[in-house]
């Protein structure tokens, strides 16, 4: 196998970085300039403490004025031809494409006190980053029906960001993820991912992380570890059963269809992934795609969020586990499941499908 090009770094007219990731094989000199008078970016987004649940809130307030479902001559997300106007990608075509994002949620700054907060930490400036990953210059092509060798460069892609990311002092945890459909709130339908690097260690990270220092006190063992033991025995709940990864269907799910997969070896992030793993992690991700992209008869498109778990970067990362965390919130055609009164305000959970049910589903789909 060639190995991928590494990224190519430039910069756009506002000065934000672009990173061009090309498939093995190719060879791209990545050289158009962005030719755009762009302002710089205002950012003002902000970090409050919510004393009553222990949690930060970001306020982005600039994001109101992002971009709403362009139409497609309109795509930021588009390389930039001679037929239509310039684009956030200055090159003609691309494979994958990562820039930061221009309305960011974090932006990195230094970090700045705003106000004091009698009952919590004082609020902040929200430091971090937030960039946006292009997986196909196709505006209409969707990751489970990308080329094999295009799924090798996004898990590279992946890698080379969480690396970078993950270097920054400011940063304590690195989230890889994709939102696709406009049913889940995706305002841009180009085929393309994120990646947000917090200043803290997010609520759902925080739960994990103490239930599994409770298992690791009574039993020394990793809890997500034995989790993953505990599904590949039992196998009920087993959709993907390959050489270093596994799925399953969790056994108390949240979401109508809901996929874990773990690597078989204790790792605690993706840059930790051996050259095999990643190998296997670019076919078993797709055909994971496909498989929800097919659940429903009649839907060929399905609503999904791809959730990247990794470890935080300086606390605690011993109790960590890289895992996917992959969902829809389609409970059937054209019926989203909401979030009610009890998951909204209690964050009490009422699932109205069986995880068996599911995992026999999907397994059908292989
Ligand atoms: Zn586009």
């Amino acid at each position: 196998m060639t190995p991928a090009p590494g990224p190519t770094r430039r910069t756009l007219a506002d000065g934000r970085h672009i990173f061009y990731f090309d498939d093995a094989g190719t060879t791209h000199t990545r050289t158009a300039r962005d030719l755009r008078e762009l302002p710089s970016a205002t950012i003002e987004s902000q970090m409050r403490y919510d004393v009553l649940t222990g949690e930060w809130i970001t306020m982005a307030s600039h994001r109101m004025t992002r971009t709403h479902l362009p139409t497609t001559a309109e795509c930021p997300l588009c390389p930039t031809t001679l037929a239509g106007a310039p684009t956030e990608i200055p090159e003609a075509n691309y494979d994958v494409a990562v820039f930061e994002n221009r309305f960011p949620s974090f932006a990195p700054a230094q970090d700045e006190l705003l106000s004091a907060n009698r009952f919590g930490p004082d609020d902040r400036r929200a430091v971090g980053h937030c960039e946006v990953m292009c997986f196909s210059s196709d505006h209409t092509a969707s990751v489970g029906e990308l080329p094999a060798e295009r799924l090798r460069t996004i898990v590279g892609a992946w890698i080379s960001r969480t690396e970078e990311l993950s270097a920054d002092p400011s940063v304590e945890q690195v989230f890889c993820f994709e939102n696709r459909g406009e049913e889940i709130g995706v305002t841009l339908t180009h085929p393309h991912g994120q990646i947000y690097a917090y200043p803290y260690v997010t609520p759902r990270t925080q739960a994990i992380l103490a239930q599994a220092d409770k298992h690791f006190q009574s039993t020394g063992r990793s809890l997500l570890a034995d989790v993953l033991a505990f599904e590949r025995q039992d196998g009920a709940r087993v959709v993907y059963a390959g050489e270093h990864w596994s799925a399953y269907v969790p056994a108390a799910a949240r979401w109508p269809i809901e996929i874990h997969l773990a690597p078989h070896r204790d790792i605690p992030d993706l840059p930790s992934l051996n050259t095999e793993e990643r190998e296997e992690l670019a076919y078993v991700y797709q055909d994971l795609l496909r498989r929800i992209d097919s659940f429903y008869p009649g839907i060929d498109r399905v609503p999904y969020i791809a959730a990247w778990h990794q470890a935080p970067i300086r606390i605690d990362r011993h109790l960590g586990r890289l895992h996917l965390q992959l969902f829809s919130i389609l409970r059937a055609p054209g019926k989203l499941k909401y979030l009610a009164g009890s998951e909204s305000a209690m964050g009490a959970w009422i699932s109205d499908t069986v995880p068996e049910a599911v995992a026999t589903r999907l397994r059908e789909l292989a």
